[in-house]
């Protein structure tokens, strides 16, 4: 069973911030800043390349609950989802990232000089 599936059962703490039937909301155990909030399925899609149109619009209304529920709503917020190697996924349970709490930064995500982009 994965890492987030055990969370999902309770078998390991996961620290709730919110939760529906479908949906669970914790807080990340490595914040990259004042609240990051992992919001995933109850039931197991390895990635974002996995889930339905309908999970993923249910997971949208959720996602926009959360925000409101921790005030981060207004002042505006960042989703990322990691999908794959490249993409940098960890830990193979859909998960949608929720950041905010303070302005962000957008830096470089390569170590490619962005000249080379161009
Ligand atoms: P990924 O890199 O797969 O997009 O993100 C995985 C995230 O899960 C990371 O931000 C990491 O800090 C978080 N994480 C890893 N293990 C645990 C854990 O046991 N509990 C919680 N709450 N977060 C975890
Ligand atoms: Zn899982």
């Amino acid at each position: 069973m994965c890492l987030f599936c055990k969370i999902v059962n309770k078998e390991i703490p996961g620290n709730v911030e919110m939760e529906s039937e479908n949906f669970l909301a914790f807080h990340d155990i490595n914040p990259k800043a004042p609240v990051h909030i992992l919001v995933i399925p109850k039931k197991h899609v390895d990635s974002f390349n996995e889930v339905s149109p309908e999970m993923m619009a249910e997971m949208t209304t959720f996602i926009q609950d959360v925000a409101e529920h921790v005030d981060i709503k207004e002042s505006g917020f960042r989703l990322i989802c990691n999908v794959g190697e490249n993409g940098g996924q960890e830990v193979n349970h859909l998960h949608w990232h929720v950041i905010g709490g303070a302005k962000l930064r957008f830096p470089h995500l390569t170590d490619a000089d962005p000249k080379d982009f161009l």
